[in-house]
C-alpha cells in the first residue's frame, strides 16, 4: 500500500481506503475480521457517515486495540433516526449524533469531522453562517475532532467551502462520467441517464476548477462514488457503454489534482483486494487512457487529463506532471510556491523537450504536448 499526506495536515492515510459498507449487516466477528483483513492490506483510513449503529459499534471493538492505527473520517449532521440513516442540521440531534458515534466507536476522538452532504446554496449558507460550523469549530477546539471536513457532490459549492478556509478535507464524488456534468444542487442529476444523452466533452471547467484549488490551499479531496455506485464497472449499467476496471476508476481518481485517497466501496473482503491490489499493479493495469479515448458519444479531446499514457518519453520527462503544474499556474494566474517546488523536484524538466513526437503519437486525447512543453518553460523558466 502506498500512503499520502493528507493535505495540510500531518496525517499519512492509504491511497485506497475504506467506507462503512463492508461493515453493515455483518456480526461483530464478521466485522473484527474483514477490519483486521483491511488492516493487513495496509488500509487505515475510513469513512463514517451515519450507518446503522450496530455496525459503528462492531467496528469500535474491532480496534480498540488499536485505535492509533485508523485514520477515521466521521461524520457531522448524519443520523440514525427511525431505524434508518438521515440528514439533519438540528443542533440537538448533530450533537447527540457526534457522541454517539464516539461512544460506539471507543475513541474521544475523530481525526476529520465532516460536515455532511451539502449541495444547496441554502444549504452552505444555513451550515456556515449558523450552529453547525460553530459546533465544528468548537469540536475542533475541545480536540474531539483534529480537522473539519465537508462532503458534497456540487463543485460551486464545494469551492465555496474551501474559500472560507476551514476545511481541510474535502469528500466528492469523482469519477469521469460525473466530471462531465455541469454543477447541480441535486445530486441525482449525477445519475440521471438522461443527462448522458447529449454529447459531452472533457471535464466539467468547475470541478476541474475545484481540484486546482483543492491542490494550491493543499486541501485533500477523499473520493466516494468512483465506481459510480457500481454502474462503471458493467458496460450495460456505464453511461460511457464500456465497462471500467476497479484500478481504472481507483486510477483515475487517483491522478486528479488534490486527491489523496479512495474509499472503494467495498463489500467483501474479495471486492476490497481488488481495489488495494492497485499498489502493486503495472501502469497497463491502471491506465484507463485508452477506455476514455473510445468512450461512445462522450469526448476528452485537447485537454491532458494527466493519465500519463504517452509515457515513456524519450528524455524521461514526466509529461502527465508538467502538465498538471503547468495547467496549476494557468488557473491560478501565478506560480504557487508549492507548485515550484513540486516541479523543481521532478528529475527531468521542460526545457529538455527536442520537440520528437513520440509522446504526441501515444496521447490518446489528441493534446498539443510539445505547445505544452514551451508553456510550462515559458512558466517556470526552464
Ligand atoms: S498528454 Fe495525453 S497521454 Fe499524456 S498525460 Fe496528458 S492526456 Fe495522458
Ligand atoms: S516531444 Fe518532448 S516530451 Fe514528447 S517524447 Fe519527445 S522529448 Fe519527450
Amino acid at each position: 500500500m502506498k500512503y499520502r499526506k493528507l493535505g495540510r495536515t500531518n496525517i499519512n492515510v492509504s491511497e485506497v481506503s475504506i467506507g462503512c459498507e463492508g461493515l453493515i449487516d455483518k456480526s461483530d466477528e464478521q466485522v473484527q475480521h474483514f477490519v483486521d483483513k483491511a488492516r493487513n492490506m495496509g488500509v487505515n483510513f475510513i469513512d463514517f457517515y451515519s450507518s446503522n449503529p450496530q455496525a459503528r459499534s462492531a467496528f469500535g471493538k474491532a480496534i480498540k486495540d488499536h485505535r492509533d492505527d485508523w485514520v477515521i473520517e466521521g461524520h457531522l449532521c448524519s443520523v440514525w433516526k427511525n431505524d434508518q440513516y438521515l440528514r439533519t442540521r438540528k443542533i440537538d440531534e448533530v450533537k447527540a449524533g457526534f457522541e454517539d458515534l464516539l461512544e460506539r466507536l471507543k475513541t474521544d476522538y475523530v481525526d476529520v469531522g465532516m460536515i455532511h452532504y451539502v449541495d444547496s446554496q441554502e444549504d452552505f449558507d444555513e451550515v456556515f453562517t449558523g450552529e453547525v460550523i460553530a459546533y465544528a469549530l468548537e469540536l475542533k477546539k475541545q480536540g474531539k475532532i483534529k480537522h473539519i471536513g465537508l462532503s458534497s457532490h456540487n463543485p460551486m459549492i464545494a469551492r465555496k467551502a474551501i474559500e472560507t478556509g476551514l476545511i481541510d478535507v474535502l469528500l466528492f464524488s469523482i469519477n469521469p462520467c460525473y466530471d462531465m456534468l455541469p454543477a447541480s444542487e441535486n445530486v441525482d442529476d449525477l445519475w440521471a441517464d438522461e443527462n448522458y444523452e447529449k454529447p459531452l466533452t472533457n471535464i466539467d471547467s468547475d470541478r476541474q476548477a475545484l481540484y486546482e484549488l483543492c491542490e494550491r490551499e493543499n486541501v485533500a479531496i477523499t473520493v466516494m462514488k468512483a465506481f459510480g455506485g457500481g454502474d462503471l464497472l458493467d458496460a450495460q449499467l456505464s453511461p460511457f457503454g464500456v465497462s471500467m476496471t476497479p484500478l481504472q476508476c481507483i486510477h483515475y481518481c487517483l491522478t486528479r489534482p488534490g486527491v489523496v485517497s479512495v474509499m472503494a466501496g467495498a463489500h467483501t473482503i474479495e471486492e476490497l483486494q481488488l481495489s488495494t491490489f492497485y499498489s502493486d499493479a503495472t501502469n497497463e493495469e491502471k491506465d484507463y487512457a485508452p477506455i476514455l479515448a473510445h468512450v461512445p458519444k462522450h469526448s476528452f479531446i485537447g485537454n491532458c487529463v494527466y493519465c500519463g499514457h504517452c509515457a515513456p518519453c524519450v528524455k524521461g520527462i514526466d509529461v502527465a506532471s508538467v502538465n498538471k503544474f503547468t495547467d496549476l499556474c494557468i488557473a491560478q494566474g501565478m506560480i504557487p510556491e508549492t507548485v515550484r517546488e513540486h516541479y523543481k523536484l521532478l528529475a527531468h524538466h521542460a526545457s529538455e523537450c527536442i520537440a520528437c513526437g513520440s509522446c504526441v503519437h501515444n496521447c490518446p486525447f489528441q493534446v498539443d504536448i510539445i505547445s505544452k512543453m514551451k508553456k510550462a518553460v515559458e512558466i517556470f523558466g526552464y
